[in-house]
């Protein structure tokens, strides 16, 4: 199947496996990014989706990445400020970073005690040069390594024990620091959770069983007939998502259930529905982003318009638009407040850094702790609201 037929068919009538090959044509007349410092070959960062789908490797190849969304550049930036040890500007980003450094500190404690080296945003390669990978830190001593990747996401990610690409970045350590014997390895999400981060642990001598299982990923995702294995977990960030034969083929399958026929289903079917609308809810997406990508270019597309942004007005400064009203209108507080509305994701974060200050020395005061002594402390002036349970898988 050529680019074109691939890029206009967008999903083949047909059950049989898709596999990457229907991408080979395309990649071959391909030419890498500017300065590609991958060279061409795949990162440990995209070792997670390139296990779970194979032909993802040759697919996102397809669609270089073109300019940073805003929450990728955001990350870029509170990374580099990780890096030169600098608070941004933003108070909730600044706190989120003065929580890794503290963290960070917590676990080299822990785990590698008097430091030797310790790099920052370095990126390496494996012994067979194969893959590389950008270490966000390394700390190294007495033969331990303890590798921090950071991210500033929103969004939860795959837990540390079973995630590709701290597998990928421990044998990158093994690989260029011969004399670490023991790695730890573990992400900081800021934004999502502020628990104690769990550590997967790699020997030395796990290192002959960690390269064949990445070096089988690798092979299996090098290949001409790689298969495409589309997936929630996988199919979440891709950039071929928009125009993927198997994701469109699955979608097509999900749009063709009889749901009249729901009652009639085993539990199983339904189970298959609900996973096959979440991979169609990521299809969509990517189409509704490449219309808008298309449509704020210039592109004519028949029917379609981008409208106007919608226009708000928000209150920055309480404390001064209350004196402002107060004294021209006599607008009272009682009157200003029942418009006002608390946050409480600040209201946490301030308290608790409140009562850590207030803290005796040696009492360890925790995030949970604090947010029940906020609820409990305002409970007669705020009411518990509970809202309808989302769709978790277990
Ligand atoms: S969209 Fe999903 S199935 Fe398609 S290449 Fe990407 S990860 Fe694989």
């Amino acid at each position: 199947m050529s680019e074109k037929s691939f890029e206009n068919g967008g999903c083949p009538a047909s059950s049989e496996a898709v596999t990457s090959s229907v991408y080979a044509e395309a990649r071959a007349s391909e030419t890498p990014a500017l300065e590609d410092i991958r060279k061409g070959l795949p990162s440990a960062s995209g070792l997670q989706r390139l296990v779970l789908c194979p032909g993802s490797w040759r697919a996102e190849a397809l669609y270089p990445e073109k300019e940073e969304s805003a929450a990728a550049a955001a990350g870029t930036r509170l990374h580099k400020h990780m890096e030169l040890g600098t608070l941004p500007e933003d108070a909730e980003e600044a706190e989120a970073c003065m929580w890794c450094c503290k963290s960070e500190r917590a676990l080299v404690e822990e785990y590698i005690g008097e430091v030797e080296l310790v790099y920052r945003e370095q990126r390496l390669w494996d012994n067979c040069q194969r893959f590389s990978g950008q270490e966000d830190v390394v700390y190294i001593g007495g033969g331990k390594a303890l590798v921090i990747d950071y991210k500033f996401g929103r969004g939860s990610v795959v837990e540390a024990r079973q995630n590709c690409q701290l597998y990928g970045l421990s044998l990158l350590v093994f690989d260029n620091y011969p004399e670490v014997e023991e790695v730890y390895a573990g992400i900081l999400q800021p934004f999502v959770s502020r628990e104690r981060p769990r550590l997967m642990r790699l020997e030395r001598a796990d290192e002959k069983g960690l390269r064949s299982y990445i070096y089988g990923a690798l092979d299996a995702a090098q290949s001409e007939g790689a298969a495409l294995k589309p997936g929630e977990t996988q199919c979440k960030y891709c950039r071929a998502a928009g125009s993927c034969p198997a994701l469109g083929l699955t979608v097509a399958r999900a749009s063709a259930m009889e749901l009249t026929r729901w009652e009639q289903w085993s539990p199983e079917e339904r189970r298959k529905a609900w996973d096959a609308s979440r991979l169609a809810k990521k299809y969509v997406e990517a189409i509704e982003r490449k219309i808008r990508a298309d449509l704020e270019a210039g592109v004519e597309l028949p029917g379609l318009e981008l409208g106007e942004g919608k226009v708000s007005f928000v209150v920055d400064d309480a404390a001064g638009a209350f004196g402002v009203l107060n004294a021209m209108l006599d607008v009272t507080g009682e009157e200003f407040t029942a418009y006002c509305k608390v946050g409480m994701t600040g209201l946490d974060k301030l308290v608790h850094a409140k009562l850590v200050a207030q803290a005796p020395e040696g009492v360890k005061q925790t995030t949970k702790a604090s947010r029940e002594w906020l609820r409990n402390t305002l409970a007669s002036y705020g009411s518990v609201k509970t809202t309808a349970g989302t769709i978790k898988e277990r």
